[in-house]
């Protein structure tokens, strides 16, 4: 997002507080921070409804886990999501909604597809209107577990959601 972006969502009534949090830290940190993801090597692709913007090792991981949550109860919840984009704010937030775009940091994108996968069901929860408070994110997570569950993702991943499921905070890091 460029700074007139960031400024210009900053002024919207739909962020939830973390989103707000998020974009307020962006904007602080570097001004011109997320130019990357609007440089040389950027590409854009679909898949199914939504829009990927991002590098093409971001496109690509991004399409596996979108075919991974074809295959989960979790895929109802990118009703809500339009694009998917590619991220990297050096902030420990994994991914966020902005409006009904989905943004992951490379932590998140280039880790285990399984994982990515849960984040995009997770975003697409706060897109069906589960904002950044505990029930909010309770919400969130407790898709997010069940879609874990469903890709047999690993114990411990599966684990540290549910945990996080059971006791939600606001603002979480993924
Ligand atoms: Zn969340």
């Amino acid at each position: 997002m460029t700074p007139d972006e960031i400024r210009a969502a900053l002024e919207s009534n739909w962020l939830d507080r973390r989103d707000r949090a998020r974009l307020e830290a962006l904007l602080a940190v570097q001004p011109d921070h997320g130019r990357s993801a609007h440089g040389a090597g950027q590409a854009a692709d679909t898949f199914e409804h939504i829009r990927i913007e991002g590098d093409r090792g971001f496109i690509a991981a991004t399409k596996r886990a979108l075919a991974l949550l074809r295959g989960t109860s979790g895929w109802a919840t990118m009703r809500g999501i339009a694009r998917v984009r590619a991220c990297d704010t050096g902030l420990p937030v994994g991914g966020a909604l902005i409006g009904n775009t989905a943004e992951f940091e490379p932590s998140v994108w280039r880790g285990d597809a399984k994982f990515y996968a849960s984040s995009l069901a997770h975003e697409g929860v706060h897109a069906a209107g589960a904002d950044g408070s505990r029930d909010g994110e309770r919400a969130c997570m407790t898709v997010q577990a069940r879609v874990l569950r469903e890709l047999r993702a690993d114990r411990a991943t599966i684990d540290h959601i549910e945990r996080h499921a059971a006791n939600p905070t606001p603002f979480h890091t993924g």
